[in-house]
């Protein structure tokens, strides 16, 4: 707008309606009278500029498209076929307790069909500084851009496999089957049972291979195609809510499903009582957790790893993906997902109990591949 008052300024004085000169001729106010000639000639410009204006306008518009789409063609993270969808996510079996109610099932099974059609693909935002690094990457280092990081992506394909959302939900349905509903402690929004049950069996300690919950027998599998994990009320609060949270949680419980190098020997015998210890000797298998160390916000409460791709460092992983991952819906709340990302990294600390730098190491592209094996084997 303003540039069109200067506009009528200018061609008001070159029109003489308000030359310096009449000042000095009769009275000021006569010569603010504009002839009729003069007030069509400007309402002509005034149209005319308007027009150039919102041509002007839309060209850049255009041309801002056109460079958002090469730019997204660009830096799209896996092109997943629509077939994928219909041939993997589709075809998702899980064994769902049957005290949930019918809209808790639902909400579950629906959150697979949500996340893959709201982000089947990841479009990172190319230059983005957003709230996490700031916090943690000091403004004057040049920091490897992850959109076109071969590295980054080796990150993702060595975590989860080919490139794409569908990836991250058939990696949490390779690692659980069984969900069970869960009344009891209302903080805890999901827990794996199945490791533990396993790793128990396993052990030959209590010597058994079935469990009951409620009026089910279920019999104790494999900790991943069998996978257990119980949802307490809160999960489907979230899933409500932000279901990207959702994934990100089961992701977490799908890591404690694998015994990455196989049960070591040492951990056969805590399990039998052989060796004391309030702590599980080792932690690979299963991926457990820590106490968070004195100072921390969580001192002594087991919410901590050393694994910089344990449970919460792959939950951190894949909420940093979706943090920086162009998405336009209301279930992508920057803030809320920086908010994840800061709280589940400082989670995740060095064997001698400092932060890891998780983040710092991720944008610098310094943190060692995942191993993401399992082996069902006693180990010595
Ligand atoms: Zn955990």
């Amino acid at each position: 707008m303003w540039r069109i008052l200067i506009y009528i300024a200018v061609v008001a004085i070159a029109h003489g309606v308000m030359p310096a000169r009449a000042l000095s001729q009769g009275s000021f106010l006569d010569t603010l009278q504009p002839s009729p000639e003069d007030v069509e000639d400007v309402g002509r410009i005034i149209e005319e500029t308007r027009r150039e204006a919102e041509q002007k306008e839309e060209e850049e518009r255009n041309r801002k498209n056109e460079a958002l789409k090469k730019e997204k063609q660009k830096y799209t993270f896996g092109n997943v076929p629509e077939t994928l969808f219909e041939n993997k996510v589709n075809k998702f079996k899980f064994s769902i307790d049957p005290n949930f109610s019918k809209k808790e099932e639902e909400l579950f099974l629906n959150m697979f069909h949500r996340v893959y059609r709201i982000l089947p693909r990841f479009v990172f935002y190319r230059n983005a500084r957003d709230l996490i690094d700031a916090e943690y990457i000091d403004p004057n280092e040049i920091v490897p851009d992850i959109s076109t990081s071969e590295m980054f992506k080796k990150y993702f394909s060595a975590a989860f496999g080919p490139l794409g959302m569908v990836s991250i939900l058939e990696y949490i349905h390779n690692n659980m089957r069984i969900i069970l509903k869960k009344k009891k402690n209302k903080n805890v929004i999901a827990t794996n049972v199945g490791m533990t049950l396993w790793q128990n069996k396993v052990s030959g300690f209590p010597n058994e291979s079935t469990y009951k919950f409620g009026n089910t027998t279920y019999r104790i599998g494999s900790p991943t195609r069998g996978g257990v994990v119980s949802l307490n009320p809160l999960f489907f609060e979230i899933t409500e809510e932000n279901v990207f949270n959702a994934i990100t949680t089961l992701v977490h419980e799908a890591r404690h499903s694998q015994c990455t190098g196989g049960l070591p020997n040492i951990l056969v015998k805590w399990f039998r009582s052989e060796i004391g210890g309030e702590d599980p000797p080792s932690r690979k298998c299963g991926h457990s957790h820590i106490k968070c160390p004195p100072g921390h916000d969580l001192a002594g409460i087991y919410a901590c790893d050393y694994e910089p791709w344990g449970a919460y460092g792959l939950e951190a992983f894949l909420s940093y993906i979706l943090l920086r991952s162009e998405c336009d819906w209301e279930q992508c709340d920057d803030n809320q997902f920086a908010a994840n990302v800061s709280d589940l990294m400082s989670r995740i600390l060095k064997p001698d109990h400092s932060p890891y730098h998780y983040i710092k190491e991720l944008r610098f592209l310094k943190l060692p591949m995942p191993d993401m094996s399992h082996t069902e084997r006693i180990v010595p």
